[in-house]
């Protein structure tokens, strides 16, 4: 088994996700006691977060560089960066590096495909959402996302950093994101990605009418096909 080296604690509340799928999908593939060989470097979420909300991007991605080095002099076989949004720096945080990165728009976009769909929602951070780095990867593999509109974007934003950012669910959120989640279905979207890694905490196939994919569970599962090949 490959070692996965993953570059999270953005925020920490979707690590905790990751530990937990990569422990559970291993168990299921192995059996008896196994569990995935990891190493796991996770950064402080606020520093992180002061440098997108102020756009200083090359500065984060100068971080996400310096760390995915230490992690393959650390031994990690392959490399997964375990956040949406700062793939909008994947280019730069693989410069120099020798070992795989595990895309998670491509892992997602590829499930979607096998699915036979074609136009996904999208519901992510607005970086995620408005900016062309995320939508044109997935529009390069062949589909047509849907975005939400003005107010649903700002509203699924906040929901992302005011709560679920801090490990906070609540109903009201819940019935929000529901919402959010069929206006796109009405607007046309086949099915919906759950394109930041902690919005599975309040969306899954048994709250949303049409077919649900949720990027951390798909990354941990194209990180273990990887890890296991
Ligand atoms: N984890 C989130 C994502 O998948 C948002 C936090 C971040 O900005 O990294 O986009």
């Amino acid at each position: 088994m490959k070692t996965i080296g993953i570059l999270g604690g953005m925020s920490a509340a979707s690590m905790q996700l990751y530990y937990r799928e990569l422990c559970d999908l291993t168990r299921e593939r192995l059996g008896g006691l196994h569990s995935p060989q990891l190493l796991i470097r996770s950064l402080d979420f606020a520093e992180i977060e002061a440098l997108q909300a102020k756009g200083a991007w090359r500065e984060a991605g100068d971080i996400l560089n310096r760390e995915a080095h230490a992690l393959e002099r650390g031994g990690a076989d392959l490399l997964i960066l375990a956040t949406n949004t700062m793939h909008k720096l994947a280019d730069q945080m693989m410069e120099g590096v020798g070992i795989p990165l595990i895309h998670i728009a491509d892992a997602t976009a590829k499930t979607i495909q096998s699915a036979g769909l074609k136009r996904p929602g999208l519901m992510a951070t607005a970086f995620t959402m408005e900016q062309a780095f995320y939508t044109d990867r997935l529009r390069a593999a062949g589909l047509e996302p849907l975005v939400p509109n003005d107010d649903d974007r700002a509203e699924a934003h906040r929901i992302i950093y005011d709560e679920l950012c801090k490990d906070i669910t609540t109903e009201t959120s819940r019935s929000t994101c529901v919402e959010i989640a069929s206006r796109l279905a009405e607007a046309g979207a086949d099915s919906i990605i759950l394109g930041c890694t902690e919005v599975g905490m309040l969306l899954n196939s048994t709250n949303v009418t049409v077919p649900v994919f949720d990027t951390t569970l798909i990354h941990c599962q194209a990180a273990l096909d990887e890890a296991l090949a």
